[in-house]
């Protein structure tokens, strides 16, 4: 956290990062896949506050990373690191687990997804 204050000390941001429950509404605003928060819960044997936990904890990671625009702040640059993870974690060849947690790294699952 101590990085992104820094590299953002010009205007603070506030960490208003949604929480996965307000993701599964299409007028939530952001471009998400229908079913990201139900498979990432799922992911979580169905428990909302570690899902909640670790999506925000991911969130926070891309706000570092190269998927926001330099330019982007505040709203804008949440926006876009909600979308960015969330596509990023959708993409169940490359990421079939949480990249938090580690949950979800069974082989059955890995090999499921190998066919496609
Ligand atoms: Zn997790």
């Amino acid at each position: 956290m101590s990085i992104w204050q820094r590299r953002r000390s010009r205007s603070r941001l506030p960490m208003a990062i949604p929480p996965l429950k307000d993701l599964q509404y299409a007028e939530c605003g952001y471009k998400v896949q229908a079913l990201f928060t139900t498979d990432f819960v799922e992911l979580h044997n169905d428990d909302w506050e570690l899902a909640e936990r670790d999506w925000a904890r991911i969130v926070a990671e891309v706000l570092n990373s190269v998927g926001v625009e330099r330019r982007a702040t505040g709203g804008r640059a949440i926006k876009q690191a909600v979308e960015v993870a969330a596509a990023f974690l959708s993409d169940d060849r490359d990421w079939p687990w949480c990249p938090i947690c580690k949950r979800g790294t069974d082989a059955e699952r890995k090999e499921s997804t190998d066919g496609h």
